[in-house]
């Protein structure tokens, strides 16, 4: 094998690892799983808000209980009162009435706000238990998330160490004044081999001439393309 051959063979495991690493890379931002961490995050957070508001109305139903209890003990009293006591004129009669009636107003309007505050409650019991299932379910999401990253991440790793193992056989086999000349190459450029199809460099696309393309084919020395300064080469077969 020349020289170019395996120079245009290290290119390639060389792009090949490229691209790995930045899939890697790309994985272990973890966007998706950012995303979704996120999302969970905005849940809790309502969550919290709901639990909070079941908490006031709850604290604000037991006020109106012991309201309601108060008001009903003060009207049994007022009716026992009524009824012990010898009603003589209508002014004592009347007050007795507007009392109760006033009490009875009350109990009904404390009755009616208790009712409410108890649907209320329950609504909002409603929806903090679809918020805990949507926790749940995205809890879920995120380790599903978290297991196919690791396997995905665990697989580019091998892959990448296997390419750099190919790469370390490689540069054994290539001269050293070969291999820095590449390198240099290789340091300015993403990729610094070119193949030489229909006559042209298929980095640049320039066109060479066909005596060029003889000499090529019969060198083994390093060629750069005059246009794009990439490495010419031409597979022998
Ligand atoms: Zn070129």
């Amino acid at each position: 094998m020349r020289d170019l051959d395996l120079i245009y063979e290290l290119d390639i495991i060389y792009n090949e690892i490229t691209i790995k690493e930045k899939e890697l890379e790309r994985l272990n931002n973890r966007l998706e799983i950012n995303k979704t961490e996120e999302e969970k995050k905005r849940y809790i957070i309502e969550l919290d808000n709901l639990n909070n508001l079941l908490n006031d109305k709850h604290s604000i139903l037991r006020k109106k209980e012991n309201e309601l209890k108060d008001y009903k003990y003060k009207l049994n009293n007022l009716k026992d009162s009524y009824e012990k006591t010898n009603v003589k004129d209508t002014k004592q009669y009347e007050y007795f009435i507007s009392s109760i009636n006033n009490l009875e107003n009350k109990i009904d309007l404390l009755e009616s706000e208790i009712l409410e505050l108890m649907i209320s409650e329950d609504k909002i019991s409603n929806n903090i238990i679809r918020v805990k299932e949507k926790i749940k379910e995205i809890s879920d999401e995120i380790v599903n998330l978290y297991d196919a990253n690791y396997a995905n991440v665990d697989i580019l790793k091998k892959e990448i160490e296997a390419l750099q193992k190919e790469v370390l056989e490689i540069r054994k086999k290539i001269s050293i004044s070969k291999l820095s000349e590449y390198e240099k190459i290789k340091y300015r450029k993403k990729r610094a081999v070119a193949e030489v199809k229909d006559k042209a460099c298929t980095s640049c696309g320039m066109i060479l001439p066909t005596s060029y393309i003889d000499f090529l084919k019969k060198s083994d020395d390093i060629i750069v393309c005059e246009n794009c300064g990439s490495i010419l080469y031409i597979n022998k077969e």
